[in-house]
């Protein structure tokens, strides 16, 4: 039980990667605050696994590209346990466009969620962050590797990669340690069926350990980052990808 007394945080945790980490840290003994936007179903089944497995956990609705609710958020957490330990930036949306196609709401739709809902959850949660707190941004290869027709979102990645970085160096003299988790190809609700076809055959012939991720290959990291077996570990972004290098086509 490495994270036995711990208090942890998910966005978007009623499905996909998030769901899979909130399930992998309430495992391990943590209080885990299942967050979700509007699958309200779906996050419960979630707490209902975790409780299921001995654990204890809370959903709690809140849009996180949204300050308003983002603020209500923590204080439901404030009010509910009173402090933080372990922060999971993982609520995340990808539209892939060509630059011909690029509009200012899908610029928004991706920025105001994967970044500034990012920051936002941090400077609300440096609040409650304990002194040896954890957070872990979800990034992604294409913050390195952009696919085609994918800018906008893989720039995103590439801002939560740097402000993984910044961040680690405005929190370190708090103790709070700050890492991002770069996922590879992830079979998740977010990616049925476009990874289907000639697409996903090219893509797992680039990925030396044959298959796509699954939302449990990338809590293992999650796992460790949020553990004090990661004290050392700050301003770090780290593939989880089977070790693809380069588009993995
Ligand atoms: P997913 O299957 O679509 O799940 C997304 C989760 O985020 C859901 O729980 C969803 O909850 C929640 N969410 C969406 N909009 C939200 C909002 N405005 N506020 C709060 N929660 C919101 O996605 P995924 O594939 O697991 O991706 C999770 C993260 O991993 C993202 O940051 C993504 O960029 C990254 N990633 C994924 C892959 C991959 O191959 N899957 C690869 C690299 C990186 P509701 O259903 O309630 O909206």
């Amino acid at each position: 039980m490495k994270l036995q007394g711990k208090t942890a945080l998910v966005t978007g945790a009623s499905k996909g990667i998030g769901a899979g980490i909130a399930r992998a840290l309430g495992a391990q003994g943590a209080t885990v605050i299942v967050n979700y936007a509007s699958s309200r179903r779906e996050a419960e089944a979630v707490v209902a696994d975790i409780a299921s497995n001995g654990g204890s956990a809370l959903a709690v609705q809140a849009d996180m590209s949204r300050e308003a609710d983002v603020v209500r958020l923590f204080e439901t957490i404030r009010g509910e346990f009173g402090t933080l330990d372990i922060l999971v930036n993982n609520a995340g949306v990808a539209v892939f466009q060509l630059i011909d196609d690029l509009t200012e709401e899908a610029f928004h739709k991706q920025f105001n969620l994967n970044v500034l809902g990012y920051l936002l959850a941090i400077r609300e949660g440096v609040k409650l962050l304990s002194s040896k707190g954890s957070v872990i941004n979800i990034s992604s290869i294409l913050s390195t590797d952009p696919y085609l027709a994918s800018s906008v979102y893989s720039a995103t990645k590439g801002a939560v990669d740097t402000l993984t970085f910044a961040l680690a160096r405005e929190l370190g003299p708090r103790g709070i340690r700050v890492n991002s988790i770069l996922p590879g190809h992830t079979n998740t609700p977010a990616t049925d069926g476009h990874f289907a076809g000639e697409l996903g055959e090219k893509l797992i012939a680039g990925t030396p350990l044959g298959r796509f991720g699954e939302p449990e290959d990338i809590a293992g990291l999650a796992l460790f980052l949020a553990s004090d077996d990661a004290h050392w570990v700050t301003g770090e972004s780290i593939r989880a990808s089977g070790g693809v290098r380069g588009v993995g086509y």
